[in-house]
């Protein structure tokens, strides 16, 4: 009997003329033929979407099948777990050579005076090309810290010295942290280090470890430590809350930092949660977070999100409909990882031309449970009037009094960004003309960005709505 493999090479030579191109190359291309037993022909695939994906094509498969081996043949495709393990790892590899490609590319068009910096700053730091400041899609919620991380990297060491960038998982902490390395990288011939604070930990541990071992210079170990953190015109530090409650690790970065700041070296930290958070760390530690500037990023508007998908989509080149890019940015709404996520996982649907992508598909395609959908304006009413222990009946009356108004205002920006429902129903709910709502919308979106506590408010609101 013939080998699979070249039975399949035939099978591919029919297929790749009768699918659509795209999902040939992206599904059908990366099956690896493995047996042919009892008149079923089964493939192996590393992507989880593949079974799914090709069930429409598996006719075509089976009938070029039949037609090369001289048989009826039914096609099978199994998801290989080491398949997609290996896969994905040569993903990376490609994606590596491709930043290489890029760098090497810049490296090109920039002065040869900077030729130099950007070699040692490549080997020194692995910063990701994908945070970039012209990437960044700016909203209320992270206008501040978008706009001082840009000041740090026009003028790092000089203004905001340490900045302090703090916020929620997934709202682009890591991405402001490393686009402030590739624009000084860019522009400047300083030398930039960016690390994650576990790796900070886990080498000082490192350090003491085989420190203590050498019968030689006992030190040694540790001065290379010293030098790796301390040799750095800018340093960037992703994840300090890490090092919360871990004292001799607190105590090495009290003292980089120091030397640092002292010798005017900029420095950047990012952290899930504010200075005055970190319970267990010393008081000098947390005197030095706070001594620049703090700056957070809150969850950012339904707009914002919008505009976040939109820019993915255009930078894939993908066709979304406005409507399930809204619906996405409803449904996900705490978390741009996550938002981007599907995102992703939507695209690869669209990868193939012909399903329409509709909010009904996208529904299934991410799990959609209707369920949640049930927790509707009114439910959200119930929550933002216990919240600030005023009555339901109050939001939805005329009561004017300054706290009912403002609760008011807040349950509607909240119904509005979290349901995603159009401004005519949502006054419905609330008794008023939609213009109202409108109105109350926007105020309250204005305000965010100079109302710390209204952001805290909607924040923590989200939050519990969203439990
Ligand atoms: P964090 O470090 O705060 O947990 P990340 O910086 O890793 O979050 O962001 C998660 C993902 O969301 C990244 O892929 C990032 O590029 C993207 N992202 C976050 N905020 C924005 C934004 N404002 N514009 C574009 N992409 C964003
Ligand atoms: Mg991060």
């Amino acid at each position: 009997m013939e080998d699979v493999r070249e039975i399949w090479d035939k099978v591919l030579k029919i297929l790749k003329d009768k699918i659509v191109a795209t999902t040939y190359e992206t599904w059908v291309l990366p099956l690896v033929p493995h047996s042919f037993e009892d008149n079923c022909f089964c493939a192996l695939t590393g992507q989880n979407l593949a079974v799914q994906i090709l069930q429409k094509n598996q006719k075509d498969i089976s009938k070029a099948l039949s037609e090369i081996t001289g048989k009826e043949v039914y096609f099978k495709i199994i998801y290989d777990e080491n398949l997609h393990k290996q896969m994905e790892k040569e993903r990376q590899k490609v994606k590596k050579e491709e930043e290489k490609e890029f760098i090497k590319n810049l490296e090109n068009k920039i002065l040869p005076s900077k030729y130099d910096g950007l070699k040692k700053m490549q080997s020194a730091c692995n910063l990701n090309l994908k945070y970039k400041f012209d990437n960044f899609v700016v909203g209320a919620s992270n206008k501040f810290a978008y706009a001082v991380s840009m000041a740090v990297a026009k003028d790092p060491g000089k203004q905001y010295n340490p900045l302090f960038i703090y916020g929620g998982s997934g709202l682009g902490k890591t991405h402001l942290l490393q686009a402030i390395g590739h624009d000084i990288l860019f522009n400047t011939k300083l030398t930039v280090r960016y690390f994650k604070a576990e790796e900070f930990i886990n080498d000082l541990v490192n350090s003491l470890a085989k420190g203590m071992d050498k019968s030689g210079d006992k030190n040694k170990k540790m001065n290379e430590f010293r030098n790796k953190y301390r040799n750095a015109d800018v340093l960037l530090i992703d994840d300090i809350q890490l090092i919360e409650g871990k004292p001799r690790t607190e105590e090495e970065l009290y003292n980089t930092f120091d030397t640092l700041h002292n010798a005017g070296k900029q420095i950047v930290f990012t952290s899930d949660r504010s200075p005055d958070k970190f319970e267990n760390s010393p008081d000098r530690l947390k005197t030095r977070f706070k001594q620049g500037l703090l700056a957070d990023i809150q969850v950012p508007d339904l707009e914002t999100r919008m505009a976040i998908l939109t820019k993915l989509a255009n930078d894939r080149n993908i066709i979304i409909p406005i409507n399930v890019i809204e619906f996405l940015a409803t449904v996900y709404n705490k978390n741009i990882r996550e938002l981007e996520g599907a995102f992703n996982t939507v695209s690869a649907y669209a990868s193939i031309n012909d399903m329409p992508i509709t909010i009904d598909s996208v529904k299934r395609i991410i799990g959609y449970n209707e369920q949640r959908k049930n927790l509707t304006i009114d439910g959200i009413i119930d929550i933002v009037a216990s919240y600030y222990n005023i009555s339901v009946e109050d939001i939805k009356s005329t009561n004017r009094s300054a706290k009912t108004a403002y609760a008011r205002q807040v349950a509607i920006y909240l119904a509005k960004e979290l349901t995603g429902e159009s401004f005519p129903n949502v006054g419905k709910c609330f008794n008023r003309k939609h213009t109202t709502v409108i109105y109350s919308h926007k105020e309250v979106k204005t305000n965010i960005a100079k109302d710390r506590n209204l952001a805290n408010d909607i924040n923590e609101l989200t939050n519990l709505i969203n439990e």
